[in-house]
């Protein structure tokens, strides 16, 4: 038999309180801060903030750390154009190679469109389940 209470305050506080999933989403599509939802992602168009101006969580967290949202970009752009591709040819009748030379400019323009949201929604999605990193202020 265990002597061991669980006690879920004692659980809470050998963690740093995270937000749930959607809260981080929610945040990372408005280009927030996803632990705090204060500070601003991006000091321009393309160039990020080092830190989030509120709580200070640093964003790019190493060289590279960014990579993964090209997978998001990737898998968006790339489910994206072939539903349009069904759609445009399957349901609506349009002329295969007439779609298919759409969907390449189209594959050419949307991920620089989404590429701030790609970014944002990784950091989301990374703060969340990383409890560690998450957590973290340093260097
Ligand atoms: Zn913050």
């Amino acid at each position: 038999m265990s002597d061991e209470i669980h006690d879920p305050q004692h659980d809470a506080a050998a963690e740093p309180s995270r937000p749930p999933f959607e809260t981080c989403l929610k945040r990372g599509l408005r280009l927030r801060c996803p632990r705090c939802g204060q500070g601003k992602l991006f000091a321009g168009t393309v160039k990020m903030h080092e830190r989030c101006s509120h709580c200070h969580l640093k964003y790019e967290r190493d060289h590279g750390y960014f990579l993964g949202a090209i997978y998001i970009n990737y898998g968006l752009t790339s489910f994206s154009s072939a539903l349009l591709f069904v759609l445009f040819t399957f349901v609506l009748g349009y002329n295969r190679t007439h779609v298919i030379l759409a969907l390449l400019g189209y594959c050419c323009i949307v991920p620089v469109l989404i590429h701030r949201f790609a970014r944002s929604m990784w950091l989301a999605i990374d703060c969340h389940f990383d409890s560690e990193e998450f957590g973290r202020d340093d260097d």
